[in-house]
């Protein structure tokens, strides 16, 4: 798989450069539904993964996110439609956008 990577930061990169319609449509999306959860996120950061979720069209699957614990702050952004995969814990884990750029978040409070 093309898009399958162990550098997330080299995959949204790549995903940045085609990111600003789909974060457009994406951005409507979450005004309709969970606005208030993903306003946490950093606004950047949220951009960057959903760029990457727009260029992963493929079905990957369930989230696989313990939101409770790993990112307790924004528990409600799951999407569940995994995009992407990272490694958690020495496994991969499949995580929606919003649940990786929150875990990304907490990890930079600690
Ligand atoms: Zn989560
Ligand atoms: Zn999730």
């Amino acid at each position: 798989m093309g898009v399958y990577s162990d550098n997330p930061r080299q995959q949204l990169n790549a995903a940045w450069q085609v990111a600003t319609s789909a974060l457009d449509q994406w951005a409507k999306q979450v005004t309709a539904a969970t606005s208030e959860a993903v306003d946490k996120l950093d606004p950047a950061l949220r951009a960057a993964l959903e760029a990457a979720r727009a260029v992963v069209t493929g079905n990957w699957g369930a989230c696989q996110c313990p939101c409770v614990t790993a990112h307790p702050q924004d528990q409600n952004v799951c999407e569940g439609g995994a995009i992407m995969t990272r490694r958690v814990a020495g496994r991969d884990m499949s995580l929606c956008a919003p649940c990786a750029v929150a875990q990304g978040v907490a990890e930079m409070r600690r």
